[in-house]
């Protein structure tokens, strides 16, 4: 009976909408007892959307605001440069950029900028070399290009970019209003900043109760801010001496590994190309199905409708079914 009862199992699974890769997996699935849950895409919606744009030497700082057509065109340049380089990234910070700069709309003149060299660099930010299409008398190329930078302040300064005490007072109210901020680059030096809010998706307190309730202990683990940490964190329940924030993609499988050594086994949840080295660690790799190839094949189950909650149903079922076999 005891083969049947895992089938049993891992096909009751696939009901509640969680994919087994086998049924080994229930063994460590039933022994977990702390659960690593990345931020972006895992506990929030993953969908930002910006709320605000900067431009440097401006006289005040602006308030953390809805985003609204008016004051975007405050600063056009920092969000259109931006917008141009972030629409070769998936990053949910270049999906947001890219379209408040297509609602905020082209200059008439303009037509749309054009990039070359796009690189990204995974837990900093992207670059590009942006050409600036109108220049009605004939500048050179060279003139006409800038090397448009967007990304965390300190990863712009590794870059060799300056960025003035202005810029990082903005990034500073904006994160601890609990905002994620970029600052976006050009010529050397941080010229503005955009802020963004990511939700926590509706379920996600639900979850992080239920799997409390199963006795496991929920850390949220994030590249982003102290700031958006905490308050992601916050919105469901987990305490703030278990936010782990400003973690380089690199790092989380460490944050898992020294978990581990502390004597856990470890459930690692995660949606993101930055997660997949940290899935693989864990002892039990949990991926959104709504998340990157890359992180789901690093994985032992899927949570096929990116429903947090499921992490707990297969806690459930793995305790259930291994209990009928004993
Ligand atoms: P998370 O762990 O929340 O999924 P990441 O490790 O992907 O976050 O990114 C960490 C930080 O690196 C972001 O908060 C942002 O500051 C910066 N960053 C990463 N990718 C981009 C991008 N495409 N554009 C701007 N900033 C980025
Ligand atoms: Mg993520």
């Amino acid at each position: 009976a005891t083969p049947t009862a895992i089938l049993v199992g891992t096909g009751r699974g696939a009901q509640l909408g969680v994919l087994i890769r086998g049924p080994e997996i229930l063994e460590s699935t039933r022994r977990v007892d702390t659960v690593v849950l990345d931020k972006t895409g895992t506990v929030t919606e993953g969908r930002m959307r910006v709320v605000d744009v900067w431009g440097a030497g401006r006289s005040t700082v602006a308030e953390p605001v809805e985003a609204d057509a008016n004051h975007l065109t405050d600063a056009p340049d920092v969000l259109r440069y931006a917008a141009a380089v972030e629409s070769l990234s998936e990053h949910p910070i270049a999906r947001a950029i890219t379209a408040a700069g297509r609602s905020a709309g082209e200059p008439e003149t303009g037509t749309p900028l054009e990039v070359t060299g796009f690189i990204a660099h995974a837990g900093g930010g992207v670059e590009g070399l942006v050409r600036r299409a109108h220049s009605g008398l004939a500048l050179g190329g060279a003139l006409n290009t800038r090397r448009v930078l967007v990304g965390r302040p300190a990863w712009l300064v590794e870059q060799g970019v300056t960025v003035p005490e202005e810029v990082r007072t903005a990034v500073r109210q904006q994160e601890e209003a609990g905002a994620t901020a970029v600052a976006v680059a050009w010529n050397g030096a941080a010229r503005g900043v955009i802020a963004l809010r990511d939700p926590a998706k509706p379920t996600s307190a639900r979850a992080v109760a239920e799997l409390q309730e199963l006795g496991l202990r929920p850390y949220l683990l994030t590249g982003d801010s102290e700031g958006a940490a905490l308050v992601a964190a916050r919105a469901v329940g987990i305490p703030d001496e278990d936010v782990i924030a400003r973690v380089l993609p690199a790092d989380k499988a460490t944050v898992v590994a020294q978990l581990q050594a502390e004597g856990h086994t470890v459930a690692m949840v995660g949606d993101g190309v930055n997660d997949a080295a940290a899935l693989a660690t864990a002892d039990l790799g949990l991926a959104m199905g709504t998340g990157t190839d890359v992180a789901i094949e690093a994985s032992d189950i899927t949570l096929v409708r990116g429903d947090l909650r499921a992490a707990a149903s297969a806690v459930r079922l793995s305790r259930k079914t291994l209990r009928v076999i004993k």
